[in-house]
């Protein structure tokens, strides 16, 4: 019965998590593999959810992400400190 809002007083759709809340510079739905921002619509829960919010199913998009990049990147690095 009682429906979780958004501050402004926007009711949160009954399909989402109790872990949703307010997202972070890392992960948020804008970055996350479920949304679909065309819609503002997340594909995991099924509902239109707000760009700047998270849960706990977030994924990394899938594709030239900064999280891929990074991961290459330290896999193949670690030169500092080497042979000179
Ligand atoms: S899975 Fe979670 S973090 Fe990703 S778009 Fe949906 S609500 Fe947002």
């Amino acid at each position: 019965m009682s429906h979780k809002t958004y501050p402004n007083g926007e009711i949160i759709p009954d399909q989402l998590p109790n872990a949703y809340r307010v997202g972070n510079a890392n992960k948020k739905c804008s970055n996350c593999g479920f949304f679909v921002a065309v819609s503002s619509y997340c594909s995991k829960w099924g509902a239109i959810v707000k760009a700047g919010y998270l849960c706990n199913a977030w994924k990394p998009m899938e594709g030239g992400s900064s999280n891929v990049r990074s991961a290459s990147r330290a896999a193949s690095g670690g030169s500092y400190g080497g042979g000179y």
